[in-house]
């Protein structure tokens, strides 16, 4: 997990925990606080209705004690009284259907309706006959079908009753005060008499026409209960009920609430604190995001040149603040600087070690193959030392055992058989010569003896020497020395060694009847000597390679022919030794020219 994450994740904990805890206290605080004003506010509203009600009452049993201890009745008129009352009716419009009074027996004696006929069986009769001012249940009027109530009380004279003063009361007005009551839009009031009977409802239509005798308030209000209640009512409804008792008339007032409608507060409350809560949220996660950046953004470039600097694409990162972190990556800039300095550095040493490595590398190979290469020829070397040993040797042997053996032999064929063998001393003294200069010329102990040669001189011995040889083989031998050619400045004796070698080479490689040059130019400083043949001639890519030591050109004609590639590495030292070089000029087939310059005496 990164820092960033981290760090939310920790703003969060920090702020939702503690503002959930308290978001979720206050809203159960309040709730409670607003279902209880609620209720106080449900129920104050029903007492009130119910206080209004009865003094609507009061009012209404004053008005009927007022009248009938009146004069007017006692003592007016019949007209005047009737004119009295209609006035007492207009005055209270809607409240008084009718006034009408009646005889002790129960005689209509007249009514402001003009009813006539007997009441002395009505219980709002017999009741007030008694002396007492008597209040009847609601009834729906047969003339108007419209819920009222009959009130009577006794019209007193001297003590005596003379009469009982009636009064129809609409309900109609008291329903209107009733209604004002504030019920919401779902809720509803209503006024049930002792046996669960409406005898108030916002539909009239219901008005003694429904009984709910079973709903929870019903039966609280009906055993004279006041108070306030959550509950299902009659209609299947969750409610807040509040019920209020009006003992003098056994009447119930009933205000339900739709629950929902009526802790609308609660919802709105609820709706309220979720919505601080996820502002309060948004807001943390914001100034997480915000903070975190701050913090992360800096560490993330320092991860992002850390990971620069080891792949060695760095590049200074921007200190965007003052703070610790801003001066760590000033120090890790200025650190990582000097670390790409020494990198440079150390890079550039190491490609310079490593192309000496390579180098020196190059020349272990060159040194090993020479190395191989010079053991080859030290093995060539030994066959061949060994076979040229062997060679006169076992000729030597087979002289000397003849010679042995025959007691009698031609003098003829023992002079032979003796030169045979002197021949073959001479090659091999030749050979082990050869051997002994080069290695002489190797250790460059080869030291010379210089003198003023005469290489008309010279070159009369080497043919002396070889001259046999050209003539079995039928070669031409010619020379082209000048008399009067200047002395050179040499040691005789290598230089007897070098025309030997090319001439016994010449010899060696020319066929039967060819020819051979051996001629000398005197050039303005120098004397060029030079050895021709028309023999089989050298490779232009061999040409090089035949002044190394065992080297041979064919190895098969070498064994027809003798030698063990010496010669020509003994007399090419033997030049440089002089100072100069044995240069050759040759082509296959047709014969090859061996020359050199040699320093003439002034
Ligand atoms: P070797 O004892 O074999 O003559 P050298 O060192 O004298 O050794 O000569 C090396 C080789 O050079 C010979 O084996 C031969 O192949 C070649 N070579 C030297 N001289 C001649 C020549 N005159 N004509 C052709 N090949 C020659």
């Amino acid at each position: 997990m990164n820092i960033r994450s981290e760090l939310l994740i920790f703003f969060l904990l920090i702020s939702v925990i503690p503002l959930s805890a308290v978001v979720y206290v206050s809203y159960d605080y309040s709730k409670e606080a607003i279902r209880d004003s609620v209720m106080a506010n449900l129920l104050g509203a029903t007492e009130n209705t119910g206080n209004a009600i009865d003094n609507w009452m009061d009012a209404r049993k004053d008005d009927i004690r007022v009248i009938s201890q009146s004069g007017i009745i006692v003592n007016s008129e019949k007209e005047h009284f009737h004119e009295s009352l209609n006035t007492f009716e207009t005055e209270y419009k809607g409240v008084y259907t009718e006034f009408f009074l009646l005889d002790p027996a129960g005689n209509i004696m007249f009514s402001t309706l003009n009813h006539t006929g007997n009441a002395g069986n009505e219980h709002y009769f017999t009741e007030a006959a008694r002396g007492k001012l008597y209040v009847s249940d609601v009834y729906l009027s047969e003339m108007t079908g419209s819920p009222e109530i009959i009130i009577t009380n006794p019209v007193k004279k001297n003590g005596t009753i003379t009469g009982i003063l009636a009064a129809r009361v609409s309900m109609e007005n008291l329903y209107r005060i009733i209604e004002n009551i504030d019920i919401g839009k779902s809720g509803e009031v209503f006024i049930v008499n002792k046996d669960g009977d409406i005898i108030f409802h916002g539909n009239r239509s219901r008005i003694l026409h429904d009984n709910i005798k079973d709903n929870f308030a019903v039966k609280e209000v009906t055993y004279e209960k006041n108070g306030i209640n959550e509950y299902v009512n009659y209609k299947g409804e969750n409610v807040l009920g509040s019920y209020y008792w009006l003992p003098l008339y056994r009447w119930g007032l009933i205000v339900e609430k739709n629950i929902d409608e009526a802790y609308a507060g609660v919802l709105t409350l609820g709706k309220v604190m979720a919505g601080i809560s996820l502002f309060a949220v948004i807001g943390v996660v914001f100034l997480a995001i915000v903070i975190s950046r701050r913090l992360t953004d800096p560490v993330k470039s320092l991860e992002e040149g850390a990971f620069g600097l080891v792949k060695g694409n760095f590049k200074p990162i921007t200190v965007s603040s003052a703070n610790e972190i801003g001066r760590l990556t000033g120090i890790f800039n200025s650190t990582a600087q000097e670390l790409l300095d020494i990198r440079k550095k150390l890079e550039a040493k190491i490609e310079i070690a490593n192309k000496d490595l390579e180098e020196k590398n190059k020349e272990l190979i060159t040194a090993n193959e020479e190395l191989k290469k010079l053991d080859e020829m030290k093995s060539d070397f030994i066959s061949m030392v060994s076979h040229e040993l062997k060679t006169p040797l076992s000729s030597m042997k087979i002289s000397a055992e003849y010679l042995e053996s025959e007691t009698s032999v031609d003098p003829s064929v023992q002079k032979e058989l003796l030169q045979i063998i002197i021949r073959n001393i001479d090659r091999l003294t030749r050979l082990i010569n050869d051997i002994l200069d080069l290695s002489k010329l190797e250790a460059g102990k080869m030291e010379l003896q210089l003198e003023h040669v005469d290489i008309h001189e010279i070159a009369n011995t080497v043919l002396e020497n070889a001259g046999q040889l050209a003539l079995k083989k039928n070669i031409t031998v010619s020379l082209d020395i000048p008399e009067k050619l200047s002395p050179v400045l040499a040691d005789r004796e290598k230089l007897i060694i070098v025309l030997n070698n090319l001439f016994e080479n010449a010899l060696k490689f020319t066929q039967d009847g060819g020819s051979i040059h051996l001629s000398a130019k005197d050039n303005a400083d120098n004397i060029e000597v030079s050895m021709k043949d028309t023999g089989i001639g050298i490779e232009k890519e061999k040409i090089e390679k035949i002044f190394d030591k065992f080297y041979q050109v064919d190895s098969g004609s070498r064994r027809k022919i003798g030698g063990c590639g010496l010669g020509l590495s003994i007399s090419s030292g033997i030049i440089k030794a002089h100072g100069s070089e044995i240069r050759v000029e040759s082509e296959p087939g047709k014969g090859s020219t061996f020359s050199f310059r040699l320093k003439k005496v002034e």
